[in-house]
C-alpha cells in the first residue's frame, strides 16, 4: 500500500480529487486492491455516503480525472457515475481507463444499469450506449433545416437522450441532430 508520506508527496498536500488543502487524510478505496488516495473530509463524506453527494462539488473531477494515478482515476470514475449528471456522462465518455483499472473501478457496483434507467435500442433491439456508432437505416429529414441525412450515413459517438429512450443525438455533416432510435442500426 502507498504510505501516507508518499501520498502527501504525490498530491502536493492537496485533496487528489478537489485540490482542497485542509482536512486531508488517507482514503482507502473500497474494493480496489488496497488502492489509496489523499482526500479531504468533504470528498470522503460524499464518497462514503451517496445521499450526501453535492453534484456540483464533483465538477472538480474535470481536472482530477486526468490524474496519472490509477487510484485517483478509479475514484473519479466511480463518482462520475454516482453524481448522475449529463456533464458527468460527457466526462466519462472522454475518460480512458486501462482494462484492469476499469475492472477495479467497477468493483463497487458503480456504472451498472439500475431499474429506472432508460434503455435505448436500435431498429433490431440492440442496446445503444453513449459513444456508440450507428448507421441510418432510412433517409431522415433534419428538423429545422433543409438537410436530409441519407440512409447508410454513419453517426459516430452518439449521445443518449436521458429522458426519452426513443431519441439519440449525434453529428451528421458537422451538424448536431436528434435521431429516432428505430431508424438507426448499431455498428
Ligand atoms: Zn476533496
Amino acid at each position: 500500500m502507498t504510505s501516507a508520506k508518499d501520498l502527501k508527496q504525490r498530491s502536493n498536500n492537496q485533496c487528489e480529487l478537489c485540490s482542497a488543502t485542509e482536512d486531508l487524510s488517507v482514503y482507502d478505496i473500497p474494493n480496489a486492491k488496497e488502492k489509496v488516495i489523499y482526500a479531504c473530509n468533504n470528498c470522503i463524506a460524499q464518497m462514503e455516503d451517496s445521499e450526501k453527494i453535492d453534484p456540483n462539488h464533483w465538477r472538480c473531477l474535470n481536472d482530477s480525472m486526468w490524474s496519472e494515478y490509477d487510484a485517483v482515476k478509479i475514484m473519479a470514475w466511480r463518482m462520475l457515475n454516482r453524481v448522475n449528471q449529463p456533464w458527468a456522462e460527457d466526462m466519462l465518455a472522454m475518460m480512458y481507463l486501462e482494462d484492469e483499472t476499469l475492472e477495479l473501478a467497477k468493483a463497487a457496483g458503480d456504472g451498472e444499469a439500475d431499474e429506472n434507467q432508460i434503455i435505448h435500442r436500435d431498429v433490431n433491439g440492440v442496446v445503444l450506449d453513449t459513444g456508440d456508432s450507428v448507421v441510418l437505416v432510412k433517409d431522415l429529414k433534419v428538423k429545422g433545416s433543409s438537410m436530409v441525412a441519407k440512409q447508410g450515413t454513419a453517426v459516430r459517438n452518439i449521445r443518449l437522450d436521458r429522458e426519452n429512450s426513443e431519441y439519440i443525438e449525434g453529428k451528421v455533416d458537422g451538424q448536431h441532430i436528434v435521431i429516432i432510435t428505430k431508424y438507426v442500426k448499431k455498428l
